[in-house]
């Protein structure tokens, strides 16, 4: 197969999940566990938004004809209570922030610019009407939808849930997500290795992925790099909505993953993409559910996931708008890498996310110099030469 730029990988897994038109099942979530799901229905404004057109600021209701101008203070009025009558010409209700606007008054004047004595309150300047009220149904209307479907919901969301009185609310189930380590040297957390093997982090570090992106992982044993035993597993992992293995996909005597996988007439959308790390990713399709062959190198599988499965799973848990932000930073010192692959290298954010400086590592196998990093440096394949100073991407971690 012809390998895939960057972009088109990418463009690949979404148009091709998108297509499938995944939908997940349904469940029901209160406000505590609402943070982070994706809504599963349109929510509707119960009531206008404001209920009645408020103040929104400390001050004077008044009648804006009226000014400037000394006016008689008929009441007050404070959040959590209505002013029973109504303004006439040349009168005023003090008036603190929330509070219903009385009836004849058409703006508030701030506290600042009043002087009050007595039943009195002299204001020196002019006011426009309308202003610091906000009208009645300004921010929403009664039946107006105001979340849709498919939202990622984030804090602001679960105060509009509950300021429209919805305690409980519908959410896709979050996909599980089977992970499937292989290879001969992979030996368990709790075992004490060989010196010719290496510990499992990989299952490790997918599952934290999976999680923090809003999935359920499921480990799977690891693979011995058989056909048999590799197929054994891999039927087990296709149980769950999103299967994802690591190492086994290079061009190695014993990377069987990927003729396993054609062994159980999976398709394949993709088997390289011009990246680095991580160039050997497969992505396909097997009995119905979708797979990812995420390279064996720790480096390689966190940045595969991150770029490429991440949004997989956030579209079988039924988001809608799948994004990956790559915001701008300067580089501290000049960088330059071989044309021809997009590079995802680790490096250091400054606090202000303004500066980026490369981390030193030793290649796509470096955990402890992936644990310095904050964030990859991303460097576009067919630019050869960023100069110190210059603002290149980068992608948080
Ligand atoms: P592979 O893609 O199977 O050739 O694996 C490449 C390299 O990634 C292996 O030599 C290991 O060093 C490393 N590796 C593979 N799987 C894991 C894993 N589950 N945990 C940590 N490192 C791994
Ligand atoms: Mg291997």
């Amino acid at each position: 197969m012809v390998p895939l730029t960057f972009s088109d990988a990418r463009d690949t897994v979404i148009e091709t999940i998108r297509a499938a038109r995944p939908s997940p099942a349904v469940e029901e979530t209160g406000l505590e566990g609402a943070c982070a799901r994706v809504l599963a229905e349109d929510i509707a404004a119960d009531r206008d938004s404001p209920s009645v057109a408020r103040s929104v600021r400390d001050g004077y209701a008044v009648r804006a004809i009226d000014l400037p101008g000394e006016l008689e203070v008929v009441g007050e009025v404070r959040a959590g209570e209505r002013f029973a009558g109504r303004i006439g010409p040349g009168q005023a209700v003090e008036i603190m922030t929330g509070a219903p606007v009385p009836s004849g008054a058409d703006a508030v004047v701030m506290v600042e610019y009043t002087k009050r004595s007595d039943g009195l309150v002299r204001i020196d300047r002019s006011a426009e009407p309308h202003q610091f009220i906000n009208p009645q149904g300004c921010e929403a209307a009664a039946h107006e939808t105001v979340l849709h479907s498919g939202k990622r919901l984030d804090y602001c969301d679960v105060a509009l849930l509950a300021a429209f009185g919805r305690a409980t609310v519908k959410v896709y189930r979050r996909p599980v997500v089977a992970i499937l380590p292989t290879g001969d040297e992979i030996v368990d957390v709790g075992q004490v290795p060989e010196e010719f093997q290496i510990r499992n982090s990989n299952a490790w570090s997918l599952a934290a992925q999976v999680a923090r992106a809003g999935g359920t992982p499921q480990l799977v044993p690891v693979a011995r790099d058989t056909v048999d035993h590799t197929r054994e597993m891999i039927e087990r992992g296709l149980a769950a909505d999103l299967l994802l293995l690591s190492g086994g996909v290079s061009a190695g005597k014993y990377d069987v993953v990927e003729e396993v996988l054609a062994g159980l007439e999976a398709e394949f959308f993709f088997d390289r993409v011009l990246i680095q790390p991580g160039q050997p990713l497969v992505f396909g399709r097997a009995r119905g559910k979708f797979f990812f062959g995420l390279p064996g190198n720790p480096a390689s599988t966190m940045v595969t996931f991150e770029i490429f499965a991440r949004a997989a799973l956030e579209l079988l848990a039924g988001q809608a708008e799948i994004s990956l932000h790559l915001p701008l930073a300067r580089l501290t010192r000049e960088f330059h890498h071989r044309i021809g692959l997009t590079r995802f290298l680790p490096a250091r954010l400054s606090a202000d996310g303004s500066a980026v400086t490369p981390v030193e590592w030793h290649g796509s196998g470096d955990i402890p110099a992936m644990t310095r990093a904050n964030a990859y440096l991303v460097a576009d394949a067919d630019r050869a030469e960023y100069p110190r100073g210059e603002l290149i991407r980068v992608l948080l971690k």
